[in-house]
This record gives C-alpha cells, sequence and structure tokens, in this order.
C-alpha cells in the first residue's frame, strides 16, 4: 500500500467521473482493501499481508460488501463529527442503494490499481496465479537500482506516495473557499443533493 490515506486522491478522481456516482462509497471502498493487512499480520504471520482482499475476486466480492456496510453504517456519524458535514445529506448518499454499491466497487478497484503498479508482489489473480509471480511495472522500472522487495519497491511506493500528496494538496487548495469539506467528503452541493 501506499498509506492507506493516500488512496484518497485516486478515489476523489474517479467519483467525478459519473454524475452519479456518491463519493463517500468510492473512498470508503478505496480504504477497504488495506484492513485486511493488520489482520494478516496478527492471525495468518506466514502469508503474504496482501492477499484475499487485494485479489480481484475478493475486492468484488468481500471488499465491497464490507464498503457498502462501512459507508452505510458508519460514514454519515463519522464525517459529520469530524468534519460538521450535513448528517442527513450524509445518510441520503449513503444510504442502501444500487449506486452505491456500484460506488463501493468503483473505490476497491481504484485500490488495486493503485497498488499493483508499487508492489513487488500482486495477489490481483489469486488465487489462481501466485501473488509473488505477479511484480508491479513500477517496481521493474526501479529494479536497476535496487532489489524488488528492497530498495525498488521504496523507490516506487515513494514516487505513487509523492503524486498523491500532490493531487490531495490541490483538491485542498481548489475547494478551500468551496464548502472545502462537503466537497472533500460528500461530494456534491447543497442543490445537487437536493435533486
Ligand atoms: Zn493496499
Amino acid at each position: 500500500m501506499p498509506i492507506t490515506p493516500l488512496h484518497y486522491p485516486l478515489a476523489f478522481v474517479l467519483s467525478k467521473t459519473g454524475k452519479r456516482f456518491l463519493l463517500p462509497g468510492v473512498v470508503v471502498g478505496s480504504f477497504i482493501p488495506d484492513i485486511e493487512v493488520p489482520l494478516m499480520w496478527i492471525f495468518f504471520s506466514d502469508l503474504p499481508d496482501h492477499l484475499f482482499l487485494h485479489s480481484l475476486v475478493g475486492a468484488v466480492l468481500a471488499g465491497t460488501l464490507l464498503a457498502v456496510l462501512a459507508t452505510w453504517f458508519f460514514y454519515p456519524p463519522i464525517i459529520s463529527a469530524l468534519f460538521q458535514v450535513n448528517k442527513q445529506d450524509l445518510k441520503d448518499s449513503c444510504s442502501l442503494s444500487y449506486m452505491l454499491v456500484l460506488s463501493c466497487l468503483i473505490g476497491v478497484l481504484s485500490h488495486l490499481l493503485l497498488d499493483y503498479p508499487m508492489h513487488w508482489f500482486n495477489p490481483i489473480l489469486w488465487p489462481w496465479v501466485n501473488p509473488y509471480d505477479v511484480v508491479g511495472p513500477l517496481v521493474l522500472f526501479f529494479a536497476p537500482y535496487g532489489p524488488i522487495n528492497g530498495t525498488a519497491f521504496r523507490l516506487a511506493n515513494a514516487f505513487t506516495s509523492v503524486i498523491m500528496v500532490v493531487a490531495w494538496i490541490a483538491i485542498l487548495v481548489y475547494y478551500r473557499k468551496r464548502n472545502l469539506w462537503r466537497n472533500h467528503w460528500l461530494g456534491k452541493s447543497s442543490s445537487e443533493s437536493a435533486q
């Protein structure tokens, strides 16, 4: 992973590609696959720490389901408490709907898309393809500078993280005087959400 929250900028951009996509679902979906990492460390330390939720089959099925539940039940109370975004508007966006499921699916897929280039092993096609046979292209690009599970991975990770931080700053600066937290976490103006 880049640090999990750094998946936000890609999720934000993708949420803008469809008028009806729900930013909360895309954002939560983009964070969800990494919840398996600490669990793998604790319970399955002999297995790769990215596995089930970082595979296409696991992300699409379990990742999307977890993201829908997390967005539906936890997003409105947490975001309204922390960022003073209108709770009812959040609830309207986050209630169970076909669009919420689709938005969460886009989010989890965006997580895999961002993780893949910068990891030296990828369980994308697990359980059919060994994760260690799938090396990210960015890691291969940096391979002349060191081992793929060492320096090359760290350079690929740093490169991806820098791009995401710059993108995030751009989002914050662009919206700083335009209802920042509403646009950041809900992604709709009041008039749009009233429709
Ligand atoms: Zn990840």
